[in-house]
């Protein structure tokens, strides 16, 4: 089945800005969500379909490789581009409707007073080497987060008993007080705005229901990624509190420069220093890629600056779409005298001569030279 452009899910125009994309997702999510329509597929496919158009259009990276590349730029496992990156919908789904549905942190995170919050979302910096970034690799994070408390599975509490009421604001989860005209409302120092406290706390996480702990986590970095590019791990970051969902873990990647090579996007570029008599006559030579040794010929009358591509050397595109060019720079060398021997020097002045180009006297002075030059 064809998939349908994500504008056009949403109902947007190519130009949307981020908050006319939001407020879109926003009006089909609350009006098919499942919880709303139970029983309904219809409005379920509806739901994922503008949950997925949501999650591309809403991220700035996705959303310009969709533009260029449509679904292909963005595809998922299998697809070539990011692989085993499930960009799932429901995560995206809890940040955007946090305030409807009972997910998401903070005072949206509390669903019937039991304490349940999302669990926040991690970031983890990776820096790669160039051609790691470039053929892709396989690497295992460890990331120190919080996980439910495997003592007492997440409840805080020792003996299994749920939590009672909180006795200093009745479970309110918020104390008031008058101060003058005015009644003013303030978080339950005793539990924290939860309304409930454990009676006899999880020796383990004190109560909390949650402990650290170092997780490892295998990553797979596609090749062809670059500095500054950032993958997701669904529901990777610290578990949720009570028994919520848990947060998403971000890879934030840094790819360190390489000696020869730079790259801009998936081409890769390089610098080949030749001389004078081989711009002028032309030659043959072998240079470094990505890929291996590579010859390359330079045809006489070459002028420094030229560019030359070797097709299909460079770094794999993330799309999918094959891969990039290694271009080369040609660099005409000028030669420092002092490496150049006694021949060379006079078959340097002999060519000089030959076509007419006036050079310095070697047996002149800075002095001689400047004085000639002012005065003729
Ligand atoms: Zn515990
Ligand atoms: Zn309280």
């Amino acid at each position: 089945m064809a998939k349908r452009d994500y504008y056009e899910v949403l109902g947007v125009g190519k130009s949307a800005g981020a908050q006319e994309i939001k407020s879109a997702y926003r009006k089909i999510a609350v009006r098919d969500h499942p919880d709303k329509n139970p029983g309904n597929k219809e409005a379920e496919e509806r739901f994922k379909e503008a949950a997925e158009a949501y999650a591309v259009l809403s991220d700035g990276d996705k959303r310009a490789r969709y533009d260029r590349f449509g679904h292909q730029g963005v595809a998922g496992a299998g697809g070539g581009g990011f692989g085993g990156f499930d960009p799932t919908i429901f995560a995206d789904f809890s940040d955007i409707l946090g305030d409807f549905f009972g997910f998401g942190g903070g005072m949206g995170g509390r669903r019937g007073g039991n304490g349940m919050t999302r669990g926040a979302d991690l970031r983890y910096d990776l820096t790669l080497s160039f051609e790691e970034a470039a053929f892709g690799t396989e690497t295992t994070l460890r990331i120190p987060r919080l996980e439910t408390c495997g003592k007492c599975d997440g409840s805080g509490s020792a003996d299994g008993k749920p939590p009672i009421a909180c006795s200093a604001c009745g479970g309110r989860g918020q104390v008031r007080f008058t101060q003058g005209f005015f009644t003013v409302a303030r978080t339950c120092p005793q539990c924290q705005g939860e309304g409930r406290v454990v009676s006899d706390p999880c020796s383990e996480c004190r109560g909390e229901g949650r402990v650290e702990r170092e997780k490892s986590i295998v990553v797979k970095i596609p090749g062809g990624v670059d500095t500054g590019a950032r993958l997701r791990l669904t529901g990777e970051g610290e578990h949720g509190r009570r028994g919520g969902p848990p947060g998403d873990l971000y890879v934030v990647l840094q790819v360190r420069p390489h000696k020869h090579f730079r790259r801009d996007g998936s081409t890769v570029l390089s610098r080949l220093s030749i001389s004078y008599p081989q711009a002028v006559l032309g030659t043959g030579v072998e240079v470094d890629t990505l890929h291996g040794k590579a010859p390359l010929e330079i045809p006489p009358g070459t002028s420094h600056g030229r560019d030359f591509r070797l097709r299909g050397q460079g770094i794999d595109r993330l799309d999918g779409g094959g891969r990039g060019d290694h271009v080369v720079t040609v660099q005409v060398e000028v030669p420092n005298p002092r490496d150049l021997g006694d021949e060379e020097r006079q078959l340097l002045r002999r060519l000089a001569e030959i076509a007419g180009h006036p050079v310095r006297d070697e047996k002149e002075g800075v002095f001689d030279r400047v004085k000639k030059n002012l005065f003729g």
